[in-house]
């Protein structure tokens, strides 16, 4: 008699647009199987880096291979191997599904969704709001499909988790009938993240999702804030596309929409020009020219006026978020901090939170201090308002929802 194999595994892909990231994910126990990433696609020095944990590979550790990997289908088979040399392929019956990340879903995707020709036809259709994101995305799936037919592709969407955020926040105030033909609309991003991390909180105080409001500050390269009600998103800081908000490494945030204009008709600066300066050349780079916060904190610490700067800044913004999100909910039951910059930097949670005291907030010093990579309380004792480092974990997420759409 053949065994019954209960299918419990999820591959997670996250494909940019010259890198795939993934994780083999064992849903049983919420496991990791394995994990890697491909970079520098299309390159001569493409790297591959995979690291089984589980199986007999798992003893070996880390294996990494260097030279040209043409393109995402190459890429896509090179990872397969690897997972197939430690007896983990891509044709194990205890594969469930894939699960893909997808950044833009429009308003047309607020679940995850099964993948077929008609919704991957609409991913292709949303490629305009995101030129650098969803081709990678569909061709992630196209790659996948073709490696196996028969399992499920699943698309998890970043802007999901805000398309509850209300009109009158979503909408911006320009003329409507625009706004219509062009799509232009708030959406929101690392919305998986934000998930996570306000469901996280949640459990963290012990009470159920529903009545919390959390105020969830995802502080990576790219960086957002989001408020949640009752585990429903109400505002979040990204828009149209993840330019918009808080100061992020390369990216600017917040500018007065007629910086552009006068870039292009008095610095006679393209379009391409200001959006490349704006994405890639702005945030804590533009302000001192390093967009890693570590570099950042090191360079201020030693008395960089300009890395001084950049960190003000950057604490400024913030700040002006959680005073708005504040607002939003009226009732904030905890400010959650996450994401590299989140996670790590105790100077940023401490300067991020300084003076908010009418606003409930105050940490404890030695709790701040403290490097762990478990979610931990680190408000003082008496402060009314929670503040907490819920580490993210966007690949257990996007693997979690694939798997409750598949097993449903
Ligand atoms: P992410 O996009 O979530 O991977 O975050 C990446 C960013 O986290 C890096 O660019 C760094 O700026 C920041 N980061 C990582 N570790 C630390 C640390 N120990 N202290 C300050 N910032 C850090």
């Amino acid at each position: 008699m053949t065994p019954i194999v209960t299918a419990s595994r999820v591959l997670v892909l996250n494909s940019g647009s010259s890198s795939v990231k993934y994780q083999l994910l064992d849903m049983a126990d919420s496991s990791r199987l394995a994990v890697g990433l491909v970079e520098r696609i299309g390159e001569q020095t493409s790297r591959l880096v995979h690291e089984p944990l589980a199986g007999p590979g798992a003893a070996g550790g880390k294996r990494e291979q260097t030279g040209p990997i043409a393109d995402h289908e190459a890429a896509l088979k090179a990872v397969a191997a690897e997972l197939a040399a430690d007896g983990l392929g891509l044709d194990s019956p205890e594969l469930a599904a894939v699960g893909h990340r997808v950044v833009h879903g429009g308003t047309r995707f607020t679940r995850p969704t099964v993948v077929d020709e008609e919704v991957l036809a609409e991913i292709r259709n949303l490629i305009p709001l995101a030129p650098l994101h969803n081709p990678a995305n569909v061709t992630g799936i196209e790659v996948a499909r073709s490696l196996r037919a028969d399992l499920p592709q699943v698309a998890v969407f970043d802007t999901a988790f805000h398309a509850t955020v209300p009109e009158y926040a979503a909408r911006y105030a320009i003329d409507a009938a625009t706004a219509q033909k062009y799509a232009v609309r708030r959406y929101g991003f690392h919305g998986t993240s934000h998930a996570y991390v306000s469901r996280a909180a949640a459990a963290l105080l012990g009470k159920p999702a529903a009545d919390v409001n959390v105020i969830v500050l995802h502080l990576g390269n790219g960086a957002s804030a989001s408020a949640v009600r009752g585990g429903v998103c109400v505002e979040t800081s990204m828009g149209l596309t993840p330019l918009e908000g808080l100061v992020m490494g390369t990216r600017s945030g917040d500018v007065d929409p007629a910086v552009v204009f006068h870039l292009a008709r008095v610095g006679g600066l393209s379009v391409d020009e200001i959006d490349s300066l704006l994405n890639k050349k702005s945030g804590l780079l533009g302000l001192c020219g390093d967009n890693d916060m570590r570099e950042v904190l090191r360079r201020a610490g030693e008395g960089d006026e300009s890395a001084r700067l950049a960190f003000d800044a950057y604490i400024h913004r913030l700040k002006k978020y959680i005073g708005a999100y504040t607002a939003v909910l009226g009732r904030v039951d905890a400010v959650v901090f996450t994401a590299g910059v989140g996670e790590n930097a105790h100077q940023v949670r401490e300067a991020a939170v300084e003076g908010l005291a009418e606003l409930g907030l105050a940490l404890d010093a030695r709790a701040n201090a403290v490097r762990s990579a478990e979610p931990r309380l680190i408000s003082a004792e008496h402060a009314r308002v929670a503040v907490a480092v819920i580490p993210t974990d966007e690949e257990l997420e996007i693997a979690a929802q694939a798997y409750a759409l598949v097993t449903r």
